[in-house]
């Protein structure tokens, strides 16, 4: 049986069909789309939005952990599947396994999956990845002359592609994000000049997909703004694209106070008048900011204000003005409601972290409910 809760993660799939194809339209036919679906496509949940991009025209989907990747496989998802960052040597025999796409940043890895490809008979393809500036991952862009010939000797693994990855890509300021791509240039002609080959170049994320269309390559990695939240506010803007995600909940309490009584823990808020106060059963148990007196919910497409301390799983909001208010009343902690809107950024803010954290940061306890799952292909 299905339990319902009066709270819900709601996403919209046909939102993220046309975000991701007005994403795919944007690009020149011949860059390839990879969407990136790790922790869950940034809450929307991997499998669901993997299958939407990849019938919107995204060409791989990209994960950071094994498990991420087996949820995508039993799914039964056949696309090419990059898994990002860096492996253990524990690990080489499950990227085999789910038939994985590593990305391979140090020449102990690379030796790992070398002896695995030749142990099976049949090369493992692996991106080779360069740290062109960003310093977490990748082969240092300063020694490609001395990793170049030791990786290409390696039999048993072959090269399905080189990238890299901004430090910087969606601020005003793009010098370093171009020093970044003049590294990987450089790079690039080192490894094709001793012989390498490079079917796949790619290097963007969404904030360089927007801005840096010098830096596309064969295939940018799209992860955030295919969901709709753009990484900052001064980056390009695609006229359409919109947040498919959004939080909702319904009214579970109403509590009448006179001039004088306080909300919640600590008695943080004190009512200056008679109040009616709507308890929301959302909180910070399930990833909403711990905040006291700040923030709003939307009811009625109204804003009401965040009043008292949000407690683990409950906030409470001012609607003495809402006189339709009552239980059952559906009220909108981030998303849209008739003409308002509670975006991530405002959300980022009182949580003082950036969108990325507050769109994974909605955890499992809320239930995910699919709107719109049938949109197709335009
Ligand atoms: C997360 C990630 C991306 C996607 O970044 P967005 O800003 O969400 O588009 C791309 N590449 C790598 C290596 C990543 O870790």
């Amino acid at each position: 049986m299905e339990w319902s809760r009066p709270a819900w993660v709601e996403v919209d799939l046909g939102i993220l069909a046309t975000n991701v194809r007005l994403i795919r339209a944007d690009l020149p036919a011949a860059v390839q789309l990879l969407y990136v679906v790790k922790d869950e496509a940034y809450g929307m949940g991997a499998v669901q939005a993997g299958q939407v991009a990849l019938r919107e025209g995204a060409t791989h989907l990209a994960v950071y952990t094994l498990e991420e990747g087996a949820v995508l496989r039993a799914a039964g998802i056949r696309a090419p599947i990059l898994i990002l960052g860096e492996r253990v040597p524990e690990e080489v025999a499950g990227v085999l396994e789910l038939a994985l796409i590593p990305c391979v940043s140090s020449l102990e890895m690379a030796r790992r999956f070398s002896e695995a490809g030749v142990a099976r008979g049949r090369p493992v393809t692996v991106h080779v990845k360069i740290n062109t500036g960003m310093n977490r991952f990748g082969l240092p862009w300063r020694e490609v002359s001395s990793w170049t010939p030791a990786l290409l000797e390696l039999r048993g693994i072959e090269a399905g592609g080189v990238l890299s990855h901004f430090a910087q890509s969606d601020e005003e300021d793009k010098t370093f994000a171009r020093l970044q791509r003049q590294r990987f240039e450089d790079c690039l002609r080192v490894w094709k000049a001793a012989g390498g080959r490079v079917p796949l170049a790619h290097l963007c994320n969404s904030g360089g997909f927007l801005d840096l269309p010098e830096a596309h390559f064969d295939m940018v990695r799209v992860g955030l703004l295919a969901g709709g939240v753009y990484p900052s506010s001064v980056c390009r803007r695609i006229p359409g694209i919109q947040p498919a995600l959004s939080v909702r909940t319904r009214v579970i309490a109403i509590q009448h106070l006179e001039t004088g009584d306080t909300v919640g823990y600590g008695m943080r808020w004190r009512a200056d008048r008679p109040s009616r106060i709507a308890v929301l059963p959302v909180g910070y148990g399930d990833g909403f900011p711990r905040v006291r007196n700040q923030g709003a919910a939307l009811i009625s497409g109204r804003r009401a204000s965040l009043v008292g301390g949000v407690a683990m799983d409950a906030l409470t909001v001012d609607v003495t003005e809402f006189p339709e208010v009552g239980v059952g009343t559906e009220a909108v902690l981030m998303g849209r409601q008739g003409d308002e809107e509670i975006p991530a950024q405002e959300l980022a803010r009182l949580k003082q972290s950036v969108t990325y954290d507050v769109l994974v940061g909605w955890r499992r306890r809320l239930p995910r409910v699919y709107r719109n799952s049938e949109a197709g292909p335009a």
